[in-house]
């Protein structure tokens, strides 16, 4: 490709509203265009981006034995019915002339499940394993970071359907090589933490997470054994409890007017949240729970209900807060609680001489203690977790990082086998339900997580593999014939060695010309320049900004070996994640 013929309109101003810096470069430097909210034009450059990344992840998929298929983005409405996910708000839905209704597919469990219920029959037709890349809609709140959170985005999405849940474990693990595979061969590190597995439901499920400070999700790492979690889903490891040795100061009611968050009541009593115990009142399958973590902490719903083996807990209306507190919401506390269940974090053990709600409208205590003011029925793990605490896994600490999503799989089950009576025959004669696994990847969203974790002051760097071009030759002034013939030549070289090279010919400045190579990132650039006329060309590596003379004779030689040697460090992460099960 010649520069000359390359539509990339490069922005000098980015719109103020592209704060992250995936998104900034992406529009400068002519990757994409906003259309809506939400919605964007994949321009020449960003669209090369994302069919290389395409084509990584039919490699990967391929080499597992997943089979390529394309299913409809237009949804009948009777599929996501018998799913039971029709009314999920993130659906675009519409109507066609008949009045029949449809949606813009956002993921496609119910349809590859009718797929599999009308073709699949026995169990020799399994294991099976279908994917698709595909443009899929979500109707999200916030739409954020240009491609990071689009309503409209490209997407992998695999199924797997097997006769057990031991084959299911297999074809899980399977899809892990797959998916570590894929990232690291983008150029991303993905940490793959255990992860809640939410509206989809499901067994287990884990995340593949670039770690970035734009990541919207807080992981949780522990940095002696490896342990990853999301912090809604991580566990908290057990230590002994270390008491408070403060004396016991004796309990009292104190007046706090119209403090009822933790920060104003901290502030009122000039108290570190450290030494509040905050108290939220549940509905776990309609009983009335108090549960009580410390000011500083969040109540984890899933842990609350896992602790109680509830099927449900909801909050308390204030109503019913009133009830049984006999106060307004922001004061309830455990000191005097008639008839409710009490459920502390396990950390609220080792406290003493805490801040506690006063059960009365504008009143808490002061110096409230365990055992002497109130009693526990049950101490769990019950809060989100957070930096510092203890690996569930091993004696080490928890860090937390920033994580943007890029990848998810599921072990379902019979989630969607069972609502929609997608069953075969086994060897025993026997009718079963399919178990199955979904697996998904954003391939938009990578285009933008690549870009958030390789960048500098002047562009992206992005990793040869998914790069728009491997090489891109700069030919610094086309008036000059030495000059001109070692850059054809190299180009043409180039191009006969299969590399993906860009000839920048253009009547430009060459600050112009370095500048735009850089902001496109193109990983490998020559420069045929004053040198040429002595038959040397200079070559720059855009990670390190290294720079080398080398013989016109030599260059393409040496060129194809750096090539090859970005590619062979890509392959030897891909070798090295895939083993990290
Ligand atoms: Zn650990």
């Amino acid at each position: 490709m010649r520069a000359s013929n390359l539509f990339f309109p490069t922005l000098r101003e980015v719109p103020a509203d592209a704060q992250m810096a995936s998104h900034r470069l992406l529009l400068r430097g002519g990757f994409i265009r906003n259309v809506a909210a939400g919605i964007y034009d994949y321009l020449p450059l960003g669209y090369k981006v994302i069919k290389k990344i395409e084509r990584i992840v039919r490699q990967e998929m391929d080499a597992q034995g997943a089979q390529e298929l394309l299913m409809p983005a237009m949804v009948p409405a009777e599929l996501y019915q018998e799913g039971g996910r029709w009314d999920l708000d993130v659906i675009f839905k519409f109507r066609d002339r008949n009045a029949r209704d449809y949606a813009i597919g956002f993921t496609h469990e119910e349809v590859i499940t009718d797929i599999v219920r009308r073709d699949v029959r026995s169990y020799r037709e399994l294991p099976l394993n279908l994917y698709q890349i595909q443009t899929k809609g979500r109707d999200e709140p916030r739409p954020r970071g240009g491609v990071v959170r689009g309503r409209e985005f490209i997407m992998l999405d695999s199924y797997s359907f097997d006769r057990n849940w031991d084959d299911l474990d297999r074809a899980y693990d399977k899809m892990y090589v797959a998916f570590s595979r894929i990232f690291a061969r983008c150029g991303l590190d993905a940490a793959v933490v255990e992860a809640d597995s939410g509206a989809i439901g499901g067994k287990d499920s884990q995340e593949y997470m670039a770690i970035t400070d734009a990541g919207e999700d807080t992981v949780l790492i522990c940095e002696s054994c490896g342990y990853g979690a999301n912090a809604e889903k991580c566990e908290i490891g057990i230590r002994p409890i270390k008491k408070s040795s403060e004396e016991l100061a004796a309990l009292e009611l104190v007046d706090t007017p119209n403090a009822r968050t933790i920060e104003q009541v901290t502030s009122f009593l000039k108290k570190s949240p450290k030494k509040l115990v905050k108290t939220l009142i549940y509905l776990a399958d309609g009983e009335v729970v108090a549960a009580l973590v410390r000011g500083d902490r969040e109540v984890n719903e899933p842990k609350l209900r896992n602790a109680l083996g509830a099927k449900s807990v909801e909050l308390a209306d204030s109503e019913t807060i009133m009830n049984v507190t006999g106060a307004d919401v922001g004061f309830a506390g455990p000191v005097g609680l008639k008839g409710v269940k009490i459920v502390a974090d396990r950390e609220v053990e080792g406290m003493a001489n805490f801040v506690v709600g006063g059960n009365k409208t504008d009143a808490h205590y002061v110096n409230a203690n365990l055992c002497r003011d109130f009693e526990v029925g049950q101490f769990a793990d019950i809060r989100v977790a957070s930096k510092g605490d203890a690996c569930p896994r091993c004696d080490g600490t928890l860090k937390a990082e920033r994580g943007m999503e890029i990848g998810h799989i599921f072990k379902l089950g019979t989630r969607y086998s069972d609502a929609m009576g997608a069953k075969f025959l086994d060897d025993d004669g026997k009718e079963k339900p399919f178990i199955m696994g979904c697996y998904g990847a954003g391939v938009s969203r990578m285009l933008a997580a690549i870009p958030e974790v390789h960048n500098d002051k002047d562009g992206i760097i992005w990793p040869i593999s998914v790069a728009p071009f491997e090489v891109t030759v700069i030919l610094l002034n086309s008036d000059d014939e030495a000059q001109c013939n070692a850059a054809t030549r190299l180009y043409e070289e180039l191009q006969a060695g299969g590399v993906d090279v860009l000839l920048d010919e253009r009547d430009e400045r060459p600050g112009v010309k370095f500048k735009d190579a850089d902001l496109m990132g193109t990983p490998i650039q020559v420069v045929a320049g004053r040198l040429a006329s002595e038959g040397k060309v200079e070559v720059r590596l855009r990670s390190d900004k290294s720079k080398e003379e080398i013989t016109l004779d030599e260059a393409t030689a040496h060129i194809l070996q750096l090539r090859k040697a970005l590619y062979q460090g890509l392959e030897d992460k891909a070798q090295s994640a895939a083993k990290r099960a």
